[in-house]
């Protein structure tokens, strides 16, 4: 609970998410690590879901450790159809509930149009796309049932805007904001809020090896001038994750220090 005194009236902001399980996709590492590290702090449990064994355990151990709350680890790889059930399966058989959906996980295979190979294109698709709808409809039953739940979907401002050399990310990131729009209207009746986060240019290991020209220009077209950090899209998702955002659905926050206004 947040206290905000304003002039002598008082708002209490309530980001607590004590009792609560959230899943996170693709936090092993990255922006997907930094969500599970927020959304622990604030009392969720977290089942932490990566392709990277090692390293989504000792992400989920370090978490537990700093925060005090229950972390789990889970593997699979989210573009492969038939380990999505068994996946939720075994989440739900843990935690017996999931109140929290984050779909983080996401993947680049840069190149302009010409040279684009239809694996590349299939790949961003099926990773960034349609494990969104994979993972989406395996908790949707669930949360109609308990008639709640949040979902945060990360797509990119580039799905806005965009970008030359992404034409496969750009079209996996627009297809998640329609996605979210079309399901955030099913879930409503059923208070299941359903939000979408376009984050712009982040110091993670995805911008880590653009071409320092790339990253020059990203820069000069950012007014705030700066890389935004993982945390600052955590601290988004822990907003829309909130009581405090129950009155949104369907909405699109660019995290993007302005770039895409
Ligand atoms: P990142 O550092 O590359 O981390 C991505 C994480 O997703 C990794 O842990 C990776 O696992 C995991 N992953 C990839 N494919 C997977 C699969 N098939 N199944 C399960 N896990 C998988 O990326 P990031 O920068 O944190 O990006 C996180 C999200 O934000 C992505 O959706 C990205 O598109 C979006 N985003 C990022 C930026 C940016 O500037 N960084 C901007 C806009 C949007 P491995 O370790 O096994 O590879």
């Amino acid at each position: 609970m947040q206290d905000f005194s304003l002039n002598g009236s008082v708002a209490v902001v309530d980001f607590s998410l004590d009792g609560s399980v959230a899943v996170v996709t693709g936090s092993a590492r990255g922006i997907g690590k930094a969500i599970a590290f927020t959304l622990a702090r604030a009392g969720a449990k977290v089942a932490l879901v990566d392709m990277n064994k090692e390293a989504v355990e000792a992400s989920a151990k370090e978490i537990e450790e700093a925060c005090g709350v229950e972390c789990v680890p889970f593997v699979a790889d989210l573009s492969s159809e038939e380990q999505i059930e068994p996946l939720f399966s075994s989440i739900l058989e843990k935690f017996s509930q999931i109140d929290i959906l984050v779909n983080n996980a996401g993947i680049t295979r840069d190149n302009l149009l010409i040279r684009m190979k239809d694996s590349d294109w299939q790949k961003v698709i099926d990773v960034n796309l349609k494990s969104v709808f994979l993972c989406t409809r395996a908790v949707f039953k669930s949360m109609m049932k308990q008639r709640h739940g949040k979902i945060i979907n990360i797509a990119s401002i580039v799905g806005l805007m965009g970008n030359a050399g992404q034409a496969n990310y750009c079209a996996s990131k627009a297809g998640v904001i329609g996605f979210s729009k079309a399901v955030a209207r099913e879930g409503a009746a059923r208070s299941i809020n359903v939000n979408v986060i376009a984050p712009g240019f982040i110091a993670t290991d995805m911008t880590e090896n653009l071409p320092e020209s790339a990253k020059q220009s990203m820069l000069a077209q950012t007014p705030l001038g700066r890389m935004g950090k993982a945390q600052d899209v955590a601290n988004a998702v822990l907003f829309f994750a909130s009581p405090a955002a129950d009155f949104l659905t369907g909405q699109v926050l660019c995290v993007d220090g302005g770039l895409a206004m």
